[in-house]
């Protein structure tokens, strides 16, 4: 008998695992270039060729925003919208009104220190896409001078963008107001990415635009999605790994763009309360439920400095930051 039993050991436990295993997932990547950054989707699926299919069509609906959205674009909504500060109110898509909308809140989330109306402030200093080229040929810039500065502020403020939600308009109330959606947009077009995705039936997949992230559910068999945050200080080495799942990344720091003064590096975030770029930290990673939550945020809190950051989040849900200094 004993005999009997031991040699059936063998098969149940074969039986067992055969009933447990888990359905077999391949991961596929692709990556594409958009909005000025590479752009990375990780998905996690039992057919590749499905996977393939829908990353496409995600990488598609990241395109299309990027036009909508750009300022590069002379014709996009928010170029026009610029070109007729101070004119007339502009009518403009839903998804352009929402996502200003949404922008405005977070001005006054965080007391004005998230502010789309720093165009102008932008161009002062010299962070505008005309100056790209120059930008990178030198970073060696003068300081504005004080009645530059005195009335290139006169032109910032989230209040003087004019909503009318019945009939999808916005204004800018001053002639050479103008907005810029740097700080948020990245958050908000990974997030549309991934919900086509998600839409596409996908359920374990990453999209990276260059540090700013939306998670689906982790790998199978997984936690998390393992996510390294870069040291600020160098490229290639990372300080910290944390693991995220149906949540988003993204970080702000000064260490990409800048430019120097006198051997003083200044960031391109702005504070819009003096003009001046935000000065005190080096990066902040904020964790939230939406990229663009965690983009927008990222930006604030660099500007507010991590004791008003920490207390803003403080109350709250779904929100973590890292903050690192100089
Ligand atoms: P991020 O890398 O998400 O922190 O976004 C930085 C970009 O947002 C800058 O390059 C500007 O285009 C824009 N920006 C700078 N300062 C601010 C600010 N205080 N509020 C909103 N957008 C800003
Ligand atoms: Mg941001």
């Amino acid at each position: 008998m004993i005999v009997k039993y031991r040699n059936l050991l063998p098969l149940l436990v074969a039986l067992l695992l055969a009933g447990c295993a888990a359905p077999k997932t391949a991961m596929v990547k692709q990556t594409s270039l958009l909005m000025g950054t590479v752009v990375e989707i990780t998905v996690h699926h039992e057919d590749p060729a499905t996977a393939r299919k829908i990353i496409n069509e995600a990488f598609a609906e990241g395109t299309r925003l990027q036009n909508l959205l750009s300022i590069y674009d002379k014709n996009s909504e928010i170029s026009i919208i610029n070109r007729k500060a101070g004119i007339e109110e502009v009518k403009v898509s839903g998804e352009v009104f929402s996502l200003i909308e949404d922008a405005l809140s977070y001005s006054e989330l965080t007391g004005g220190a998230f502010d789309i109306t720093v165009g102008p402030l932008l161009e002062l200093w010299g962070f505008t896409p005309l100056d790209a080229e120059k930008k990178a040929a030198s970073r060696q810039r003068q300081m504005p001078d004080k009645s530059a500065m005195e009335k290139t502020l006169s032109l910032v403020g989230y209040r003087d963008v004019h909503l009318d939600r019945s009939r999808n308009t916005v204004k800018l109330a001053k002639r050479g107001m103008k907005i810029d959606l740097g700080a948020i947009a990245k958050g908000y077009v990974v997030d549309q990415m991934a919900a086509v995705l998600r839409a596409g039936g996908i359920r374990n997949a990453l999209v990276n635009a260059g540090g700013d992230m939306c998670a689906l559910a982790a790998p199978l068999g997984k936690k998390a999605w393992r996510v390294g945050i870069q040291d600020p200080h160098s490229s290639n080495s990372v300080i910290d790994v944390i693991g995220i799942s149906n949540e988003a990344v993204a970080t702000s720091g000064d260490y990409e763009k800048f430019f120097v003064i006198n051997g003083k590096r200044f960031s391109h975030i702005i504070d819009p309360g003096t003009g001046y770029p935000a000065s005190g930290l080096v990066s902040v990673t904020v964790i939230a439920r939406t990229a663009m939550e965690a983009d927008a945020l990222s930006t604030a809190l660099f500007v507010m400095g991590e004791e008003k950051g920490r207390e803003l989040i403080k109350e709250m849900s779904g929100v973590r930051a890292i903050f690192f200094s100089q």
